[in-house]
């Protein structure tokens, strides 16, 4: 195992994220190799760590005034063995390929974990939406589909949204498409529901990660009700993790985005999680604008000289990140811990860094990995898949009736995963350990393809 973690390093050394999402699921699935060794014969973490193919290609295009641009775009389609390639598509200026390999790696086992068919990829570019028209935004997306509408098709890659590229993006993205190929085919999820896109899509990340922590608290006699929760972004993911925590009884005390946070002591109501709805979705403002409206909330501006993250020292007992990887470190799971907190349950993808893991598990807290935790999202669009096949659309009740199920699913699945191979109780090496089982015997299943 060690030499094909220092041939991982070896290989593409600058890939720090990529690194780190392969030695989590690598360590904890040591006792599945031991326990199979034709696996270790097989070569299967060798084949499992290399994407099936890497794509990364050139996006001309024009902003408003005439100047041209270049950004660079990407699609990792890392393993197709239970099904077409899915996963989203992120625009950040943070995305390089070790970031898009390290989301394709973490979807693989996370589609596993959904029960449908569907393989893992991921894509986007390091094109920055903030602050850009919507016909630059729409401009961007043409150039960005007229390289990756080549790529990708219904039964071979499907791709959806991701920080930066949501109902908008997708529907100019579509377009394009359909366009190139003139064809009208459920080649991307997240679409609009005029022109076929999933009820309950745009919520079921965020209703998804609520779901999840909801089991993780039954299975220890407890519930959401009452419980103080800390959430972290106010994208989409956020948004709909907040409303359904409400929802289900609980509060919620803070939000934020890349450049501060807002705490508010009375925690969001329905109204006030509409305005942050508004502004961010509608009028694409900044989160300290809540404060202007709601004078008893208080606005946090990021100092980056600072080593921890003041939004994780409020009292709480549960947190629910939702920005992005990494946003919580080592200090910041112990100011969490510190504060009271007893649930982490993962909207973002792996925003917690191994030394904050550690803590976590260290210290008995409820951990729900993201892989696990936000896999409602993906398990949504692979119903959108169902549905676009069938030319048909389930009522709202229906979509949200399967998401729970598959969340309980999944929760049902670690535990017993974690509790077959002596590590009761830890869901990141429950998650692990299912997702990775399922896709392995399927590789073999299929020959050295
Ligand atoms: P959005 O673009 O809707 O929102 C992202 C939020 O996170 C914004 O508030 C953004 O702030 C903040 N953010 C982004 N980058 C940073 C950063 N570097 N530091 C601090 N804050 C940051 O994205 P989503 O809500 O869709 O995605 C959030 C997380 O959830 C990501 O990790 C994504 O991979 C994961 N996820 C999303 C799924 C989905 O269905 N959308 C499915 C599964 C996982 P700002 O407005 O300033 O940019």
């Amino acid at each position: 195992m060690k030499k094909i973690l220092a041939e991982i390093v070896r290989r593409d050394p600058d890939q720090k994220e990529y690194h780190q999402a392969v030695f989590e699921v690598l360590e904890t699935v040591k006792p599945v190799l031991d326990r199979n060794p034709e696996y270790r014969g097989q070569a299967v973490i060798a084949r499992i760590t290399e994407p099936e193919r890497v794509i990364m290609f050139r996006i001309p295009w024009m902003d408003d005034q005439g100047q041209v641009h270049v950004n660079r775009g990407f699609r990792v389609e890392m393993n197709s063995a239970i099904g077409p390639y899915k996963g989203g598509l992120r625009f950040h200026p943070s995305v390089t390929l070790s970031i898009i390999k390290f989301l394709a790696f973490e979807q693989v086992f996370k589609n596993s974990l959904t029960t449908l068919q569907m393989g893992g990829g991921k894509g986007g570019s390091d094109f920055n939406p903030k602050g850009r028209s919507d016909a630059e935004v729409m401009r961007f997306c043409q150039a960005f589909m007229t390289e990756l509408a080549r790529h990708i098709g219904p039964n071979t890659d499907v791709p959806a949204g991701d920080i930066g590229v949501g109902a908008r993006e997708i529907g100019y993205l579509f377009g394009m498409y359909k366009k190139l190929r003139n064809e009208f085919t459920g080649v991307l999820t997240g679409k609009s529901l005029a022109w076929g896109g999933s009820l309950i899509r745009p919520e079921a990340t965020g209703y998804g990660v609520v779901y999840f922590a909801a089991e993780m608290l039954a299975h220890a006699g407890d519930s959401l009700k009452g419980k103080n929760c800390l959430v972290s972004g106010s994208g989409n993911v956020a948004q709909y993790t907040t409303e359904k925590i409400l929802e289900m009884g609980g509060r919620v005390l803070t939000l934020s985005d890349s450049s501060g946070y807002i705490y508010d002591e009375e925690g969001f109501d329905e109204d006030k999680l509409k305005f942050v709805m508004h502004l961010k979705n509608i009028q694409r403002g900044r989160i300290r604008e809540y404060c202007e409206k709601y004078s008893g909330a208080v606005y946090t501006e990021i100092d980056p000289a600072l080593d921890y993250n003041p939004l994780w020292t409020h009292r709480a007992d549960c947190s629910m990140p939702a920005a992005t990887q990494n946003e919580i470190n080592e200090k910041d799971a112990q100011n969490l811990v510190g504060g009271g907190v007893r649930l982490i349950c993962e909207g973002a993808n792996m925003p917690s860094t191994p030394s904050a893991i550690s803590v976590f598990l260290d210290n008995d807290v409820l951990y729900g990995p993201s892989k696990a935790a936000n896999a409602g999202g993906v398990a949504v669009s692979g119903l959108e898949m169902a549905q676009n096949s069938m030319r048909l659309s389930w009522p709202r009740e229906e979509v949200e009736g399967r998401l729970k199920q598959i969340m309980k699913s999944i929760h049902c699945t670690c535990t017993s995963a974690a509790e077959e191979y002596g590590m009761p109780g830890n869901y990141m090496a429950g998650a692990n350990i299912a997702g990775f089982v399922k896709v392995v015997n399927a590789m073999l299943d299929q020959g050295l393809v």
